[in-house]
């Protein structure tokens, strides 16, 4: 399902953005109730291992899904991950992907949470 939290006005999207979230801010500095005190993102979990479509690449509007096709570690490389730094979590590659690998991280299934450390390493060592 696609996520539009964030143009609702309550989720990372317009944080990221500086926007209403920001604005929410309470004087002591907290976030409302319902926001996170950090940005969110998808991540790429275990059934892109081996598959690695490439539909979600095709899809996102701040290409932060590597490795692509023309990359050249796209050949060695088990998975595609996405760059939680610069991930919208707008949600547009949830349905793109053929294998349902991709999940907003708060709603990653458990035994998957390896996989938000394997996306970030991913960028980290680049
Ligand atoms: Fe790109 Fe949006 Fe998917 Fe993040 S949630 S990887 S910004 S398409």
């Amino acid at each position: 399902m696609r996520s539009w939290r964030g143009l609702a006005g309550e989720g990372p999207w317009l944080k990221k953005a500086g926007g209403i979230a920001d604005m929410m801010q309470s004087p002591e500095g907290s976030l409302h109730e319902g926001t996170k005190d950090r940005d969110m993102s998808h991540f790429i979990g275990e059934t892109c291992i081996g598959t690695k479509d490439t539909a979600c690449v095709e899809v996102c509007p701040v290409d932060c899904i590597h490795p692509t096709k023309d990359e050249p570690d796209f050949e060695t490389e088990d998975q595609l991950y996405i760059d939680p730094d610069t991930c919208i979590d707008c949600g547009l590659c949830v349905d793109e992907c053929p294998v349902k690998a991709i999940y907003p991280e708060e709603d990653l299934p458990e035994e998957w949470n390896k996989y938000i450390q394997i996306n970030i390493d991913y960028y980290k060592n680049k």
